[in-house]
């Protein structure tokens, strides 16, 4: 079995990481029930047995209690998840592991374009930044070497704004999820627009598609990796020019387990080198299988097959609009947070027609002084994106439900696909 090959392979930096675990982490050593036998003792099976798995919400209500007695909370640096709910994860790096992760990573890109450097121009994509009191959410903006693009609307007009603004500012390369770069390229072709010369394209933040990989690479006429990763861990793997996604061993320790409920593989997630914060055993929430692979261009033999994962969800609203379902998150995340507390610790959005969406929103009444104050900023900031014909109905209710099909609370809706 690949998850045994894998771990014996990885066994020393395993046990270690779970010997300090045990001896500087409080979370791991009130909750493990276990002791560690000798390292000769330590097997795939004992692993398996007997270290429980590690879901998101534990790691989210006892936080502070994962990070290593070693290290001072103050002195590390952080990343929050995107996510449904008012409520992300703070995921935490030593400034060390920040460097160790960030050099990791441009050794693979530089597998692709040896001379890429930090220094270079570039293009990504941005989901919401705040500028002060102000949430900037529509607008194309240049940082030095860096263009950004915003992820919320993809109507033709926009698209085409966008894909002007890359051929004046002409950046080497790219790096943003796979559906925003899909529909610049889609445009592209059909516009015949073919003026960009990017030499790189780096897909992360989302599961890409066959058909979205080609069409990228057709139209671009470059290189084009794909970089599995996540806030909590950053890159997990990262693709050779072969198209394999290769598991970035040298920090990560990844099964794929059968999960009964999903009917399928999910990948579970092990830190081999984030001392100050270690997740062992982490539920990830994707779906997908490893093998080894006899590539010759990647030291990592571990190979990804990512079946589902994480996607944009967009949606067209009446006025030849395209819109980013992340449109929603960004903006109640963008200003939810007042003094420390959420506003909005959960929402859903359902489209009922072309012209009407329903805004449902569970909050903390407490932090804020006036409910209607709130909401009327919340329209002012959607209604930039979507415009002022779409009918809004805002409701505050007690709890969202779950989809009963698949048991997860869906963040957008869209009742008039079909299907
Ligand atoms: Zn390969």
């Amino acid at each position: 079995m690949i998850n045994e090959v894998f771990f014996n392979e990885k066994k020393d930096k395993i046990y270690s990481a779970l010997k300090h675990a045990m001896e500087n982490v409080s979370y791991y050593r009130e909750n493990w029930s276990f002791e560690l036998p000798s390292i000769e003792k330590f097997d795939y099976s004992f692993f398996q047995k007997y270290v429980p798995i590690l879901e998101k919400d534990e790691v989210r209500t006892h936080n502070d209690q994962f990070i290593s007695s070693r290290y001072d909370k103050k002195e590390l640096t952080f990343d929050v998840t995107s996510g449904t709910t008012g409520n992300p994860l703070i995921c935490y790096k030593s400034k060390k592991e920040r460097l160790k992760r960030a050099n990791e990573l441009w050794k693979q890109r530089k597998h692709f374009v040896p001379y890429l450097s930090v220094n270079d121009k570039f293009a990504r994509f941005y989901a919401f930044r705040m500028n002060e009191e102000h949430l900037i959410i529509n607008k194309v903006l240049y940082r030095d070497n860096e263009l950004h693009i915003p992820l919320f609307d993809y109507s033709e007009n926009r698209i085409e704004e966008y894909l002007s603004e890359l051929s004046q500012f002409q950046p080497r390369w790219i790096h943003g999820p796979s559906t925003a770069i899909f529909n610049l390229a889609k445009h592209a072709k059909s516009k015949k627009i073919n003026d960009l010369k990017i030499e790189f394209i780096e897909l992360n933040g989302e599961f890409v598609t066959d058909a979205q990989l080609s069409l990228i690479k057709e139209v671009f006429r470059c290189k084009v990796a794909n970089h599995y990763g996540s806030r909590e861990f950053w890159a997990m793997a990262f693709s050779c020019e072969e198209g394999h996604l290769h598991v970035l061993e040298q920090s990560l320790f990844i099964e794929s387990i059968y999960n009964e409920s999903l009917q399928d593989y999910e990948l579970i997630v092990t830190s081999l080198s984030n001392a100050s914060w270690p997740l062992i055993r982490y539920r990830i929430g994707d779906i997908g299988t490893i093998e080894r692979s006899s590539c010759k261009s990647h030291p990592s033999s571990y190979v990804l097959h990512l079946k589902k994962g994480r996607k944009a969800d967009y949606f067209t609203l009446a006025g030849n609009k395209y819109i980013n379902a992340i449109t929603f998150s960004g903006i109640i995340r963008g200003i939810s947070n007042i003094k420390g507390c959420s506003v909005v610790y959960q929402y859903q959005v359902v489209k009922t027609a072309e012209n009407e969406l329903i805004i449902k929103l569970c909050m903390n009444q407490e932090c804020i002084k006036s409910i209607q104050l709130f909401i009327d900023r919340l329209e002012a900031e959607i209604r930039k994106i979507i415009g002022n014909e779409i009918v809004l109905h805002f409701k505050i209710v007690d709890s969202i439900q779950p989809d009963p099909k698949t048991g997860k609370c869906r963040d957008f809706i869209d009742e008039t696909r079909k299907g």
